[in-house]
């Protein structure tokens, strides 16, 4: 049996969705990499009671370890210390080791703005340095200690309290994990293996019913937990098991490649976008965009060290700067219309010329809302990817969704022909 926990990410501007929370997840990513199963993330605002609450449920789930993110500054909206202390059943008492150590980080803070009334910083220095009595500290990353506290009767879960801000809480979780509360409250770990396939231009339902035969075909299928989930229209299947399960693993990834042979395209975690820039090693790519804005040459410059293989890019919404830019025929825009495969594949020569590119990628669509027509409507998109050998890979569909989808799934079809090309396949997509 593996340790189970809980997390809880408290702060009102994470709960009310004006800040992304970015603990949750990278806590969630750690906790599965010592192998601890994670049951729940709950979010609160800053408030007593609710927190007071969200731990008292994970206890009552039963959890080995929480881990709360937030609420550890100076000022009275930041609790989290003194509510996991009365959770514990431990009293608050001022450290006075800590309080010398956050008045040394405050001192040229204190320098830098000399108007700062002393008696407050050292006030709420004196509130940070407060800790639940027996828990073991650790030491702050910005002026925040945060604490590993087991339950003072011994029953119940330990929780790891860590600052908000996420650089803080990524340091200060190295330390908590070496504490021996931590070792302790997470005893019992196994560790699992997560694998991660990939396709591309199918559906989920299709991928649904391999997954309905791998369950009458596969032997020991049972052991694998799999979860499915469309992701900037490509589709991830994520399968966690026990390290025995290998062979069902195999047997599963065998089924799936057999049955969807072009579709997966990545079984071993790799994104496009990882794959697209390892084949563009040795290269040179242009990009010329109209309805995503920038947005693929933005996504093909992500990687550090992109300069190598990016040439550039135009983004040219007007007609007249695909002609100026692009050298594509104004004529061709009269017959055709801006959007069209005939264009998309006028800009990529016109990304290759203007470049001196070996490889370029052009995209122009109707990204809405309004504009379409019902020859043209909303969400068509065309896309041309071309190699300076005359390689030429190009499609156009309807994509579903709002701006900001049909942008960002332009891009990933986008990625996907370029990867295609590259590869030397034949079929578009
Ligand atoms: P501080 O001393 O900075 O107040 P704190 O431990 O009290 O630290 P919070 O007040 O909860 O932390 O959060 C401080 C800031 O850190 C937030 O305003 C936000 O910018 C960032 N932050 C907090 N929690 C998260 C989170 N879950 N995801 C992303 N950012 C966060
Ligand atoms: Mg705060």
């Amino acid at each position: 049996m593996s340790a189970r926990a809980g997390i809880v990410v408290t702060g009102t501007e994470v709960l009310t969705g004006r800040i992304q929370d970015r603990n949750g997840p990278w806590l969630a990513d750690r906790l599965f990499e010592l192998g601890v199963d994670l049951a729940h993330v709950t979010i609160c605002g800053d408030r007593p009671h609710d927190m007071e609450a969200q731990l008292r449920f994970l206890a009552s789930e039963g959890v080995d370890l929480i881990v709360t993110s937030g609420g550890l500054g100076p000022t009275a909206d930041d609790l989290t210390m003194e509510i996991v202390a009365g959770f514990a059943g431990r009293d608050l008492v001022l450290d006075e080791a800590l309080e010398g150590r956050i008045a040394e980080i405050l001192r040229p803070l204190m320098r830098r703005w000399p108007d700062l009334d002393p008696d407050a910083v050292l006030a709420s220095n004196r509130k940070q340095a407060m800790t639940p009595r027996g828990a073991r500290p650790l030491q702050p990353v910005g002026t925040a200690p945060g604490a590993v506290v087991a339950p003072a009767d011994g029953q119940g879960p330990t929780v790891v309290v860590l600052p908000g801000p996420p650089r803080e809480l990524r340091e200060m979780w190295e330390e908590a994990i070496a504490t021996e509360e931590f070792g302790r409250a997470a005893s019992g770990r196994t560790r699992y293996a997560q694998r991660t396939l990939r396709l591309f231009g199918i559906p989920e339902s299709e991928i649904a019913e391999t997954l309905r035969v791998a369950e009458r075909s596969v032997q020991g299928f049972g052991a694998l937990e799999i979860t499915t989930c469309l992701r900037r229209g490509e589709l991830e299947v994520v399968v966690r098991s026990e390290p025995d399960a290998d062979a069902a693993y195999a047997a599963l990834e065998a089924l799936i490649a057999e049955r969807h042979a072009r579709a997966l395209f990545s079984t071993d975690g790799a994104r496009v976008d990882d794959q697209v820039a390892d084949l563009l090693e040795g290269r040179r790519v242009a990009v010329a965009e109209s309805c995503t804005g920038g947005l693929m040459a933005a996504r093909l410059t992500e990687r550090a060290g992109s300069s190598a293989y990016v040439a550039g890019g135009v983004t040219a919404y007007s007609n007249e700067t695909k002609t100026e830019l692009l050298g594509v025929d104004p004529a061709l825009i009269d017959t055709r219309g801006a959007v069209s495969p005939e264009i998309a594949l006028a800009m990529a020569d016109g990304a290759l010329a203007r470049f001196g590119a070996d490889t370029a990628i052009a995209i122009t669509g109707v990204a809405g809302p309004g504009g379409g027509t019902a020859e043209k409507p909303v969400g068509y998109v065309c896309w041309a990817a071309k190699r300076s050998d005359g390689a030429v890979l190009a499609r156009d569909t309807t994509l579903p969704g709002d701006r900001a989808e049909v942008r960002d799934r332009a891009t990933t079809v986008g990625m996907h022909l370029l990867r295609r090309l590259l590869r030397g396949e034949e079929f578009p997509l």
